[in-house]
């Protein structure tokens, strides 16, 4: 690896053919490279913590599927144990023990999730916990956060006009006014434009919904007040509060931001980590509300692939080995020299950077000003970024292609990984401004 000149070729024509039959060429947007230019890369398979496309070119991989991965590419144990439950069959629609063991081992790792529902994304696990706590408060709006990201269901896409708490204006065409006209937004980290919604709205809101660590916005990292005042507000006005920890859920600690920050949230979401590289979501919290899903109460939500045997001994799989090696301790010992030596690279280089980070997943911003909420995200220089990404991508260390989205260290990523990529960001830097 680490030739200086690689060549796209191949990638090159298969994005060509993938734009006559797909739009965009891709299945999710951010991977087709529009934020930093370019051609994305096909990939042919990855191991440990190695992506290897189409073109024979090698990287060492900061997306890691966008978070799931953090025990890197095709893990022998998974991939066994994967092979072995497709051997079984794929899919039964009927229960299998499976589904009740990985809940007991989601229950365990988060005191506050004392039932779960398992579905295929962290988009049906959000959508579904807001009909359940609009069911059980009999109540309708929303609180969301600016740069927070919920999935992409309807209600939730409604991001926020910049400074001042805003009524939800949906982001997308297709969208229609009434089905965001419910969702309140409010800036991230600020508990007092969050205390204003309350004075205004409080009998009308069924939730509070947050991202309890920003990793959709770029990392941004919560100031411990502002998750208790959403803790103390929602419990003073009889509102839920969801943490959506579809990525900091096994990312951040085994117990999720909800252990490290002491909060106990009343339903959480899950997704990414949980289903160990395949498609799966996770809803849970209190007995007392997730017993109003069907069929055990009324709130109706289903999935014909839901808690799929094959996803759920992946994510079964992947909670053991998190549980009982000592990981976290080696992600955050391996993440905190890639992000010391990063940001020397920077400072030596004089470039200015903010590199948020909590363990395992970081964002290097291009800003020198504190990253605190969305408005502050957004002044990052996005074409900075662009051109950083290029430097690292053509010295074989491959980011997030967008300035707005967190990158993760896997256990699988080695001392020398990290040497490699500080050093290529030494370069990068140096050859930036
Ligand atoms: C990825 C993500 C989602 C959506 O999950 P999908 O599986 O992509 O539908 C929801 N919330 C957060 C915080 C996420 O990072």
């Amino acid at each position: 690896m680490n030739s200086n000149i690689k060549h796209f070729s191949h990638s090159e024509e298969l994005f060509e053919q993938a734009q006559r039959y797909l739009p965009g060429g891709v299945d999710s947007p951010v991977r087709a490279f529009k934020a930093v230019g370019g051609t994305p890369l096909f990939i042919k398979r990855g191991q440990g913590s190695r992506l290897y496309d189409e073109d024979g070119n090698e990287f060492i991989d900061y997306v890691c599927s966008w978070g799931p991965l953090i025990l890197g590419h095709a893990q022998p144990r998974i991939v066994r144990a994967v092979k072995k439950a497709v051997e079984r069959g794929s899919s039964f629609g009927c229960p299998t023990e499976l589904e009740t063991t990985l809940a007991r081992m989601v229950c365990e790792a988060m005191p506050s999730i004392e039932m779960a529902r398992f579905v295929s994304s962290g988009t049906e696990a959000a959508m579904s916990a807001i009909r359940l706590a609009r069911a059980f408060t009999g109540k309708n709006k929303v609180v969301k956060f600016a740069g927070c990201y919920h999935g992409h269901s309807d209600g939730l896409l409604a991001k926020a006009g910049s400074g001042m708490a805003t009524l939800g204006i949906p982001s997308s065409p297709g969208v229609p006014a009434a089905l965001t006209s419910d969702t309140l937004v409010a800036p991230y980290n600020d508990p007092e434009a969050a205390e204003q919604l309350f004075k205004e709205f409080a009998p009308d809101i069924a939730a509070v919904i947050v991202e309890p660590v920003a990793g959709n916005m770029g990392v941004v990292l919560p100031r411990p007040e502002f998750l208790e005042h959403l803790r103390s507000l929602t419990r003073q006005s009889g509102a839920l509060l969801i943490f959506d920890e579809v990525i900091t859920g096994f990312r951040v600690a085994y117990g999720g931001a909800q252990s490290l920050y002491n909060i106990s949230p009343d339903l959480t979401c899950l997704g990414k980590i949980i289903g160990g590289g395949f498609p799966i979501g996770a809803y849970g919290g209190r007995k007392n509300i997730m017993e109003m899903v069907a069929p055990s109460g009324s709130v109706y939500q289903a999935g014909t692939l839901a808690g799929n045997p094959v996803a759920t001994t992946a994510g079964i799989e992947t909670l053991s080995i998190l549980k009982e090696s000592k990981v976290y301790d080696e992600l955050e010992r391996k993440s905190s020299h890639l992000a010391k030596g990063i940001t020397e690279a920077a400072s030596e280089a004089r470039v200015d950077i903010q590199l948020p980070r909590l363990g395992s997943m970081f964002t290097i911003f291009f800003t020198k000003n504190i990253v605190t909420d969305y408005e502050t995200a957004a002044k990052a220089d996005t074409r900075l970024y662009a051109k950083f990404f290029h430097q690292m991508l053509a010295q074989s260390i491959y980011l997030p292609p967008s300035q707005f989205e967190a990158a993760f260290v896997s256990s699988a990523h080695t001392n020398s990984d990290i040497q490699a990529t500080v050093e290529a960001a030494e370069k990068a830097f140096s050859s930036l401004l």
